[in-house]
């Protein structure tokens, strides 16, 4: 096959996916959709109680006694629209743009993540004829707490040699490695009282670079909460202030770009644009932060003002949890890091929500641990969830090494071997199956999780071919 042919081929299996609206949470349709799909195709295909589908696709004759390989992807996606756009996640189709160089979507999430792992493994399931037995797993809600993976029957994993993940997005990289986390939530009852104060003003900090916090929490980018706070703190040391609401950041696994307070102050407005000029510039100094703006407005508010011990409390909190780098390992990868990536206020309680990850499964308890006791010093609730396991190899993984030469030798390009410090669905497999080989590769897909995100359609060819050939060489036994 040509690789045009190879990329209509894998995109004809894409725009079916593209066709059934599949947002985390909403997996029924699409699930439906897979199970029916493969059992056309004459395969064993199951949905677990979950509905996860798990397919098992026979040996070729001669082929009975190589290695059981597993292609796995996830069959939910995150789907978030352009401000303005009409889309109901649950209802609406994504309409797909092409040009020559990406697939896009019309004003809305494309899910290339993970529908190009699907419509890959798709692809190779319908072309595929000489090959060992194969194994395909798709997962649902992926995207919201990895459930399926989490709930897969070990039994699926147990007598399979090789896992490839297909839920990587550079398609020159192979994840051999990724951090664990957990989520933490925290919550406080508040007190309000009538306001005191003459001024109300919103102050808002926007333009900051936030961006996903397993892939920039090393990347020297401000913490919109956190530096919104300092500088109430800031305000507060000059001229007691009032907080009526403080609210930031959009997603735990996200750095907040963004984040806003109301307070009253008896500050004149010149005096408090100039201690807000001196925080942004501070900014500047600690952070590769160039379109930070903090601004003031004066505005009117129905509710009361935070009793003061609960808001200083408040502050002090945001001010205290751990957000950014933690460690880093030999390498100088982190190791471990944390986000505080939401704050929102009620009428009458505070929450916030703080994302630490580490590739050291016992540096979560850490976490855990330190979340209790700054939640017990500032009158907060905290609540954790399981831990999502972490995946990581002490040597080697001959799989990755044969898979980088295949590519290397069929593209001419350079291929690289790496951790992630994001979450892969492979940390639940490997603690299921500690003796299964698992890679995560993918084609390139930029900007995922937001409207911007785009397919390279050049990167399908190569991604496919890779790991077709893979599966024929351990089908021959000619690697390994
Ligand atoms: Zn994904």
């Amino acid at each position: 096959m040509t690789d045009s042919e190879i990329l209509e081929g894998v995109l004809e299996e894409f725009k079916k996916l593209a066709a059934i609206p599949r947002p985390s949470g909403h997996i029924e349709k699409v699930s439906l959709f897979l199970k029916d799909y493969f059992a056309e195709m004459g395969f064993n295909a199951v949905q677990d109680e979950v509905k996860n589908v798990i397919v098992d696709a026979p040996p070729a004759a001669g082929f009975e006694n190589a290695p059981l390989i597993v292609l796995q992807g996830h069959m939910d996606m995150v789907a978030v629209e352009a401000d303005g756009v009409p889309f109901n996640p649950a209802k609406d189709p994504i309409r797909l743009m092409r040009d020559d160089k990406y697939l896009k979507a019309a004003g809305t999430s494309l899910g290339a993540d993970d529908g190009m792992g699907v419509a890959a493994i798709m692809f190779l399931a319908k072309n595929m004829k000489t090959r060992g037995a194969l194994r395909f797993i798709f997962t649902v809600d992926e995207e919201t707490g990895m459930t399926g993976a989490s709930f897969l029957d070990e039994k699926y994993l147990k007598d399979a040699k090789y896992l490839i993940n297909c839920d990587s997005e550079v398609f020159d990289e192979i994840t051999v490695g990724c951090a664990g986390n957990v989520t933490m939530d925290f919550e406080k009852e508040i007190n309000r009282i009538p306001i005191a104060k003459k001024n109300i003003v919103e102050i808002s900090l926007t333009g900051l670079l936030g961006g996903h916090s397993g892939e920039r929490i090393g990347d020297n980018r401000a913490n919109a909460i956190k530096s919104l706070a300092k500088a109430c703190g800031e305000i507060d040391g000059q001229s007691e202030i009032e907080l009526i609401e403080i609210n930031g950041g959009n997603a735990r696994n996200a750095i907040p770009s963004f984040a806003k307070c109301v307070i009253a102050t008896d500050m004149e407005p010149d005096m408090l644009n100039i201690v807000l000029m001196n925080e942004g510039r501070s900014l500047y100094s600690m952070y590769d932060e160039e379109g930070a703006t903090f601004s003031v407005k004066e505005v009117a508010t129905d509710k009361k003002a935070i009793a003061r011990g609960d808001a200083m409390r408040i502050l002090q909190f945001i001010n205290l949890v751990h957000s950014g780098i933690y460690a880093v390992d030999q390498n100088g990868n982190v190791e471990t890091s944390a986000n505080l990536g939401m704050i929102r206020t009620e009428e009458n309680q505070v929450k916030i929500s703080v994302l630490p990850r580490s590739s050291r499964d016992k540096k979560l308890d850490l976490f855990i641990s330190k979340g209790k006791d700054l939640a017990e010093l500032t009158g907060f609730k905290a609540a954790f969830s399981d831990k999502t396991p972490c995946w990581s190899y002490s040597e080697s993984v001959p799989l990755a090494e044969a898979m980088k030469e295949i590519f290397e030798k069929t593209t001419g390009g350079k291929m690289r071997i790496k951790e992630t410090h994001a979450g892969l669905e492979c940390g639940y497999f490997k603690k299921k199956n500690p003796d299964l080989e698992i890679v995560s590769v993918g084609t390139t897909n930029e900007e995922i999780h937001s409207p911007r995100e785009r397919l390279a359609l050049a990167t399908v060819a190569p991604m496919v071919r890779m790991v077709e050939q893979t599966i024929l060489d351990i089908s021959k036994k000619t690697c390994f």
